[in-house]
């Protein structure tokens, strides 16, 4: 069997995190290392490797995941700006091989550049 990963580790609690959100499909915690006052990650149950390895089957925890962030995001009273991010391979800066969206708010983003 596969190696869980880090952030199955949370989701069973046999790691520490701060988990702000938990519905059957996803969690959110507060990242770690925080690239914004709130960064928040919006991970599902399911342990996706990144978002390319989704089939079709995928598509309601997918279309889950973003209705969750836009929850959480209201949750964390940050619903008129924040950033989605979704970081697939280790080139873009992917470091968890299990699929999570990454929300930030609460500094401004430049216009021309997409990133943290
Ligand atoms: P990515 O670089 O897109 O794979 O994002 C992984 C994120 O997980 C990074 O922003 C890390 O700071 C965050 N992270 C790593 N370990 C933990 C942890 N134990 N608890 C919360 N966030 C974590």
């Amino acid at each position: 069997m596969a190696e869980e990963t880090l952030f199955t580790k949370i989701i069973n609690r046999e790691l520490p995190a701060d988990i702000i959100y938990e519905d059957e499909h996803c969690i959110a915690i507060n990242d770690i290392a925080p690239k914004a006052p709130t960064h928040l990650l919006v991970i599902p149950k399911k342990p996706i490797p990144r978002l390319v390895d989704a089939t079709d089957e995928d598509a309601a925890l997918l279309g889950h995941l973003m209705l969750a962030a836009s929850k959480i995001a209201r949750q964390a009273g940050v619903e008129d700006a924040f950033r989605l991010i979704v970081n697939n391979g280790a080139e873009v800066g992917q470091t968890v091989f299990h699929l999570h969206l990454h929300i930030l708010a609460g500094k401004k983003f430049s216009e021309s550049q997409l990133g943290f």
